[in-house]
Order: structure tokens, then C-alpha cells, then sequence
């Protein structure tokens, strides 16, 4: 199996593979860059078809770390780790104290917290065998709804910048994924006066999504075609790919998903077909946002920092626009500028 030459490989700093036969833990630990300070990025918990898919998906997450917290304004580097498993059946306690162990042993290069599949509970599980655990209950807590009020900015960026209104009434927007940031996503947005057309594995999301936020359910397959103004992928990665990019309707992708683009080729597509697309990890960075001020927790700080993420977006469309690049590519540009300055 490919490491090294791994297209996702980005000149990671360390690669870490954990197994504990006793509890049954399968992870993978990817420090990207610590140039910033240490490593800071969740830990996702999913049944990867193959141990390959697993390594190209924290390759790519850690690396999106560096650059989500360098552009945030933190002094993180990127890192971020997978459990494969399925978070319905395979969680135990002493799974999560394993995981916790395996992230003590580095030494505080990098520092786990919830994503995809993980709880706070089960952060407050791995926190009894390591202090390099972020995102605690009493102190920043769930990140969720702080990535949703980042995304819910950068939707409200994007219909400002393209349309040059500040008001998202009427405005349609198909939200993929009802889970623990979709589901409040949709909240700001109901109360903004957006429709929303929704769609999830999870039934109970959807039948509350209908009862509380007068949503539209449509099948999985469908959210893409939708005719809507905005397309917010808020599930998995890779949903803007060959197949589903012809579908959209939509003028604007602005979601909370890490690895939104199947590939960097899709941001170019979606720029020549005139759709504006916010950069996933510019948008998303609202949860890392709040678990940076972790150590001395303030709500209205760290409220304050991620409303930050508006003008950054802002920025982001209008340097697109003035170079030709994708939204995509200057962002990363941006966020590479911050660190080679902190590195000099
Ligand atoms: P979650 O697991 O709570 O929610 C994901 C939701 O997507 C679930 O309800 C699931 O049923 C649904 N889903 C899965 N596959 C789907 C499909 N094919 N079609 C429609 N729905 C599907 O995860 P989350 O914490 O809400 O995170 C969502 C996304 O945002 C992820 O990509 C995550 O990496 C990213 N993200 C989350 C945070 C955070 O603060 N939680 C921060 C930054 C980025």
C-alpha cells in the first residue's frame, strides 16, 4: 500500500497506525504541519471500505487542517485522525481509552477532538488517558453549532457577494445532511427565511426537519439536480464530482463537509459554469474556532472570531475574481503566505 506516493501524501510529518486487539481499535493518526503550533484536528469514526481509503482520507483532512487553521488566524498546525469503524456497533469505552492512549504516546504534536461518528462523550472517554484532547464538555464543548453559524456566514458571504443582498428570504437552499452541524445549519437558516430542501439517511432528522423547519424531503440522489440557489454539502466528502457537477442547479456551494471537491479539477468546473464556490475549509472552520479558546473558554470571543469568517470569504471571492483562480486555490494560497511568514 502506497504512502509515500500517495497523491494525498503532502509532505506529512508523521503517519501513525494504532491497533489494540483488546478493544479492537483500528486508527490512523496524520500529523500534517506543525509549523503553526500543534496539530489541531478532529477525529472521524467511519466503516472504510478499505484501509486505503481510510489513509487518503485523513491524508487529505490533516492536510486541510493546516491551511483551515492558518487561515482562521490559530495558532494550530494541521493533524487529524480516523477510527475505522462503524460508530453505531463498534464503540466501547475501552476503545476510546485505547485511541486515547495512542494520541498521549505523541506527546502533545497533536491534539484530537470530535468529528464525523465521535461524540463528546467519547472525547471525555479518550481524555482520561491524555490531556491532548480538545472540545471537552465544561469548557468549549460540542463545536458543532459554532461550525454551523460559520457556514450559515458563508452562505450569507456568498448570496451577498453574487446577488449583492444581505438578506437570504426566499433564498432555496438544498442542505445535505441533517446531522450534528446540518441539522443546526438549517436552523439559522429557517429563521433567515431560507426554504430548505433536505435529505439524510436518518429518518427521525428528516421527519423533524419537516415538522419544525417546513422543509422539502427529497431522495439522496436528488439534492443535487434541485433547483435551488445554494447546494450545502454537509455530509461526507467528495460530492462534487463527475457525476453529481452536471446535475447542479445551484449557483452557489457553500456547505460545512471537509473534501467537499472530488478533485481540484471540480473547482475549475465549477468556476467556468459560474458557480461560486466557498471553500470548505475557510467555511467550516467555525467549530476550531471555538475549541481554540478552549483553554479560557469565552462564548462571545470566540462567537466573535468565527462572525470573522464572513470577510474572509468576502476576500476570498473578490482575489478569485480580480486573478481568474479558483476560490479554491487562493485560499490556499493565502493560508500557505501565513505560513511560510510564521515559518521565516
Ligand atoms: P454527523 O455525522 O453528525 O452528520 C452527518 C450527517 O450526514 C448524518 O446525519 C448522516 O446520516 C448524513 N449522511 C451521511 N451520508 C449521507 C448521504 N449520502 N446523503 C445525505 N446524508 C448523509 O457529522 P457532522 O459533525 O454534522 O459533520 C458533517 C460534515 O461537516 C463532515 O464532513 C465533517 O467533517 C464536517 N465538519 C464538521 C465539523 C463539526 O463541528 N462537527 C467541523 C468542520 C467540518
Amino acid at each position: 500500500m502506497a504512502i509515500f506516493s500517495n497523491p494525498s501524501f503532502d509532505q506529512h510529518e508523521k503517519v501513525l497506525f494504532v491497533s489494540d486487539e483488546a478493544s479492537g481499535l483500528k486508527a490512523i493518526v496524520a500529523v500534517h504541519d506543525t509549523t503553526m503550533g500543534p496539530a489541531v484536528g478532529g477525529c472521524r469514526m467511519w466503516p472504510y471500505a478499505s484501509d486505503e481509503e481510510a489513509i487518503t482520507d485523513v491524508l487529505r483532512l490533516s492536510r486541510g487542517m493546516t491551511y483551515k487553521n492558518a487561515l482562521a488566524g490559530l495558532q494550530f498546525g494541521g493533524g487529524k485522525s480516523v477510527i475505522i469503524g462503524d460508530h453505531r456497533t463498534d464503540k466501547s469505552d475501552e476503545l476510546f481509552r485505547a485511541f486515547g492512549r495512542a494520541i498521549d504516546a505523541l506527546g502533545g504534536v497533536y491534539y484530537s477532538a470530535e468529528d464525523v461518528g465521535i461524540t463528546t462523550a467519547d472525547i471525555m472517554t479518550a481524555h482520561q488517558e491524555t490531556p491532548y484532547m480538545m472540545g471537552l464538555e465544561g469548557k468549549s464543548g460540542d463545536p458543532s453549532p459554532y461550525t454551523a453559524l460559520g457556514t450559515f456566514l458563508g452562505i450569507k458571504a456568498a448570496v451577498k457577494y453574487q446577488r449583492g443582498v444581505d438578506d437570504l428570504t426566499g433564498i432555496k437552499v438544498a442542505v445535505q445532511g441533517l446531522g450534528h452541524v446540518g441539522y443546526y445549519l438549517c436552523e439559522h437558516l429557517y429563521q433567515a427565511g431560507a426554504e430548505l430542501i433536505v435529505c439524510d439517511l436518518n429518518d427521525t432528522q428528516l421527519e423533524r426537519a419537516k415538522r419544525e423547519l417546513n422543509a422539502t424531503v427529497v431522495g439522496l440522489d436528488e439534492i443535487y439536480s434541485q433547483e435551488v440557489d445554494v447546494y450545502a454539502p454537509c455530509a461526507l466528502g467528495a460530492t462534487i464530482n463527475d457525476i453529481t457537477l452536471p446535475q447542479l442547479k445551484a449557483t452557489i456551494v457553500a456547505g460545512c463537509a471537509n473534501n467537499q471537491l472530488a478533485e481540484l479539477r471540480h473547482g475549475e468546473q465549477l468556476r467556468d459554469r459560474g458557480i461560486l464556490y466557498a471553500p470548505d475549509y475557510v467555511i467550516n472552520a467555525g467549530g476550531i474556532i471555538n475549541v481554540s479558546f478552549e483553554r479560557d473558554y469565552n462564548a462571545d470571543a470566540a462567537e466573535a472570531k468565527v462572525r470573522k469568517i464572513y470577510q474572509t470569504l468576502l476576500d476570498i471571492f473578490a482575489k478569485a475574481d480580480e486573478s481568474g483562480q479558483t476560490t479554491g486555490v487562493v485560499a490556499d494560497e493565502m493560508a500557505r503566505a501565513i505560513i511560510a511568514a510564521n515559518r521565516s
